[in-house]
């Protein structure tokens, strides 16, 4: 069946093109639609198009723009991307259904009781700092596993880990590097890849890709 062009027909293709060379299945890879910055009319046409999983990085402009969207459409899955502060945890818990940012013992705390309180387990990844780049957010690679003990004490269900490697060189390095980690500490979920990498973060394992620019188109400097 010949899809219509638009460009989210063109990033299924090629996270299917990628999956293919990998002799990997494209259902294994959700396609997260990030859509930070972007008004609530710039996502009714991928949600018509049938894409159902969306990403945010603040708490609040998510707050602001998703709650009726999710009322209207029963199976959007919402999902948070940025750093979390432990004061948001109770608000990030009540509106998301997976968060990729878990990187600090403190945040463990905090998800645990906010899950605890709202009756309701949130799946969370590990962001992991694979650069190991001083401002970049995520846990150091050596504390990877105490987080995750930590969290498995605290009852919280891992989905996996997550990274945003650095900037402007080859990223194919930091995303094996994030496999390796996750198949040692027995994870599965690899939450890796961007508009300008999904295709090798597919190629390198990924099972959820975040895209916002080649949805989307640029997005505008804040
Ligand atoms: C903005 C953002 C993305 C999407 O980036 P694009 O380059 O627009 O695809 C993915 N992950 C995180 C954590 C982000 O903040």
């Amino acid at each position: 069946m010949d899809q219509p062009a638009s460009p989210l027909n063109d990033v299924r293709q090629r996270i299917a093109s990628s999956a293919k060379i990998a002799r990997r299945e494209p259902d294994e890879i959700t396609l997260i639609a990030i859509s930070k910055t972007r008004p609530v009319e710039d996502c009714l046409p991928l949600i018509a198009a049938g894409q159902c999983v969306f990403g945010e990085n603040r708490v609040q402009e998510a707050e602001g723009k998703w709650p009726k969207l999710l009322e209207a459409h029963g199976d959007i899955e919402l999902h948070l991307v940025g750093q979390l502060q432990s004061n948001k945890a109770g608000d990030a818990v009540a509106l998301f259904d997976c968060i990729h940012s878990l990187d600090r013992p403190t945040l463990v705390k905090a998800l645990a009781k906010a899950m605890d309180k709202a009756a309701r387990r949130v799946p969370c990844f590990i962001q992991v700092n694979i650069g190991e780049e001083e401002q970049k957010g995520g846990c150091v690679i050596a504390d990877v596993p105490s987080l995750l003990d930590t969290a498995r004490k605290a009852d919280l269900p891992l989905a996996g880990l997550m990274c945003v490697p650095p900037l402007g060189i080859e990223p194919a390095p930091f995303f094996a590097l994030l496999g390796k980690i996750a198949e040692d500490n027995g994870l599965t979920g690899l939450s890796m890849g961007m508009s300008g990498d999904f295709e090798t973060a597919v190629m390198l394992g990924a099972t959820h890709v975040r895209v916002g620019t080649a949805l989307f188109g640029e997005r505008k400097a804040p």
